[in-house]
This record gives C-alpha cells, structure tokens and sequence, in this order.
C-alpha cells in the first residue's frame, strides 16, 4: 500500500487528493498545505512543508515513506522541485524546471511553438517598454494581447481591441509583475471560443483527456475582470473526436513533454493560447469525477514511463459541471474569515462533489480563506440537469458576500440547441 504527497492547497489539490485516496493501491494521501476539505476527507491528512525548502520535501517523503509526489501548482515546478526530488531518487508527477519553461516562460512556449510549427497567435517580445509601444502603433491587428512573459498567477494579461488601451497596458504589465513582466509579449487577439485540452504524458506516449471548458471572466455572459477560473464543465462539445485527434497530433505530440494546452478555437483552427504544466484549476473538478480508471495506477504510469501500458478511460456516459463560488470583491480584494454553512446536506447528495479551495477552520467553524472558496461538481448523464442542480446546489451554500455564475456551460446548452453540438453533445 502506498502513500501519496499533493502539494498546493486549491480545488485542484482537492480533487487530485480524492481520486488518489480512491485507489485500492493507496494508503493514505498527504496534502501540504491542503484546506479544510482535505482534511476532512477519509484517508487524507493535511501536513504543513514549506515546498520552496526542496529538502525539507525530500525529508518528509523519507519520513513519511512517500512512493510519489503530485505537484498541483506551478511555481514549485518553476522552481526546480521535480529536478530535486528526482535527484534524490524521490518519484514525482510534473516536469523538470527545464520543461515547466513551457508555463513559467510565455517567451520560451512562443519561440518554441514557432520553432515546432504549433499554430498560435502571432507575436513579439520585448525587454523594452517604449519598443514595444512602438510596435504596437505599427501593427493593425483587430485587438492585442500584452502579457508578461514570467507567472504571474494568471494575472499578468491584458487583453484589448483598443491601440491606446494595449500602449497603456505595457506599463501596467512592465511595472506590477516585477521579474515576471521584465520580458513583454505583444500578441494578436484572436477570436473564437476557448477550450483546455488536458493529457497525460510520460515523455512518449500521449493521452489526451477529454476537453473542458473553463470561465475565465468574473461576471456572467463573459463579462468582467479575468479570474483563475469561474467554473468548468465537461465533455465540452465544441471540438468533435476528429478535432481533438488533430489537436493530439499537431499541438500535443509535438510538445510531448508538457501536460495541458489552452487552445483557441478560431475559424482558422486551433491555436495554443498558452501551455501549463500540470493539471488546470477548475478543469481537473470536472475531469477526474469522469475518470473511470485507477488514477494512481495513471500517475505511476507517467512516472515510470509506462503509460502505454495502463488503461485511461473517462466515463463517456456522463457530464460533469462545477460552479465556483467565490468571495465577493474576487479577484480583487476581499474579506476573509466568513463562516460557511450549507455544505452538509449539500454533500450527502448523489452525484455532488464539493471540492473546497479558499476555506479553513477556525476551531470547528468552517469559514473561508481565498479567493475562490468551493467548487461544486454535479456529474449527470444530462449536461443540462448538470448546470441546473451544481446551480441550484451552489446557491443552497451560504457565506457573507458569497458570488457565483449562474451561466457555466450556457454556450454549449445553446450549441446543443440548435443542433450544433460535436460528438461529446448531449
Ligand atoms: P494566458 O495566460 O496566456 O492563457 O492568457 C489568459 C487569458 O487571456 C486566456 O485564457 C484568454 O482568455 C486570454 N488570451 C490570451 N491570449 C489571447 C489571444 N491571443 N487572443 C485572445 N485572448 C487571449
């Protein structure tokens, strides 16, 4: 029997720790620093390690006789985690700091994809402010992006069809994101819908998940500041099978050594918007509620540089949507400390998951810590029963200033409509 390590303390690390904490293989499941749902979820425990002390990590695994680390976030990766748990004969899922570039650096993923043919906006980077506001007078694209090359917690984009607003935006980028925003990319704003294509890789062999769609801005009908991520659903029908075997082949395969792509759907084809390199936030609370097989056997596969031998299979017959309810005044600032209630008869319910990600306790009260406080998760054979009941069930959740969407995955109800739905639709 084994023991598992997740670091991070999100809805992702949530879900990454129950999925594991169902497999027979495994004992128990460790989160550091994990939240309030972690620790109440059977056969996981929450310890405290600081992940930037790699060998207080290393330790801890010998300690605690760990078989595999799952990292969620990004910046550990960034910062080399992977390399030293490795060196120190320590399994780990997530790449080496030298492939994270494909995240931690949005110069390095363009010069990449241009160097491997993956279709993405066109672009150019910069070191130098008044440059690239130079540049941006010159070109007449129909809107522009300006992103600081570094991480920047998903905040570090501006997009706008405006030329004055793009030239305004280099300073903001230049100035708040300090080392991350040294580096400046000026992109083409596309058009099209967004979709994130997660797979599985060992190195070698590729296996694509289904595709999800995540709900960047704050506000209904897509509207509002850009947020880590509003809600998500999946199978997401705007790519057919067909689709996502030329995604897998003209995007993914080439870039074998990284974990997830945010795509553009454009009316030229998809195009990468940007590369993660591990599991998206909330797109891993709707894939792995489908996901079928042993999870921990998957993760040991990539590990060990055996995934083509391990079955991958999602459950076809379902769709799972999650609805985010966050803090009010997210993204921005925002109170912390409020009491939660609600969540125990919510829990008990067929086919719902809460996974919790800004929450804590505070003596035996549940109150919130974060931004984006809880995901519910509705898995239903019915994409539109899914919607309605993660809905119904997120507004039964109370706490003071509570804010959630009432729209998640409302395009593709619309698409299934009228008849326009790929093969996933239902
Ligand atoms: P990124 O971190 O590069 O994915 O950018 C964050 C968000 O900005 C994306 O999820 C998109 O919603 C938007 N975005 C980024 N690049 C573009 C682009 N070239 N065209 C349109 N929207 C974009």
């Amino acid at each position: 029997m084994s023991v598992v390590l997740v670091l991070g303390s999100g809805g992702r690390e949530h879900a990454l720790a129950v999925a594991l904490a169902a497999s027979p293989a495994v004992s128990s499941v460790l989160v550091a620093p994990g939240n309030a749902g972690t620790h109440i979820t059977p056969n996981v425990t929450n310890i405290s390690l600081n992940f930037k002390d790699h060998q207080a990590v290393i330790e801890a695994c010998r300690q605690k006789n760990v078989s595999v680390v799952v990292v969620g976030p990004e910046d550990p990766l960034a910062d080399g985690l992977a390399n030293s748990l490795t060196t120190a004969g320590i399994k780990v899922f997530g790449p080496t700091k030298e492939a994270a570039q494909i995240e931690s650096s949005k110069a390095w993923a363009k010069d990449f994809m241009v160097r491997h043919e993956v279709p993405t906006a066109a672009y150019r980077t910069f070191t130098d402010a008044q440059k690239a506001k130079d540049f941006i007078k010159t070109e007449t694209w129909a809107g522009y992006v300006v992103k600081a090359s570094g991480l920047a917690a998903g905040k570090g984009v501006v997009v706008t069809d405006s030329c004055i607003a793009a030239i305004e935006a280099v300073d903001t980028v230049c100035k708040n994101f300090g080392a991350a925003g040294e580096t400046i990319i000026i992109e083409e704003l596309l058009g099209g819908e967004e979709i994130s294509v997660l797979c599985f890789t060992d190195g070698n062999t590729v296996t694509v998940m289904p595709p999800a769609q995540d709900h960047k801005r704050l506000q209904e009908g897509d509207q509002g500041p850009n947020t880590g991520g509003m809600g998500a659903y999946c199978p997401c029908p705007l790519v057919s099978q067909q689709e996502l075997q030329t995604i897998k082949e003209t995007i993914l395969v080439k870039t074998v050594r990284v974990l997830y792509a945010g795509l553009m759907i454009t009316s030229s084809g998809p195009k990468v918007l940007e590369f993660n390199c591990r599991f998206g936030d909330p797109e891993t609370q709707v894939l792995l509620p489908l996901l079928l097989s042993d999870f921990y056997d998957i993760i040991l596969g990539c590990v060990e540089g055996r995934l083509s031998e391990v079955p991958v299979k999602f459950d076809e017959k379902n769709t799972c949507v999650a609805v985010c309810l966050v803090s009010g005044g997210y993204p921005g600032s925002y109170p912390k400390g409020k009491p939660i209630t609600g969540l125990s008869d919510v829990c008990e319910e067929a086919g719902v998951q809460v996974y919790h990600a800004g929450t804590k306790l505070d003596g035996k009260r549940l109150v919130t810590s974060g931004g984006r406080v809880l995901a519910v998760a509705v898995t239903d054979p019915s994409l539109v029963t899914a919607v309605a009941k993660a809905t119904m069930t997120a507004s039964r959740v109370m706490f003071d200033g509570v804010f959630f969407r009432r729209d998640i995955a409302a395009k593709a109800i619309a698409r299934y409509a009228v008849g326009q739905g790929g093969v996933t639709y239902r």
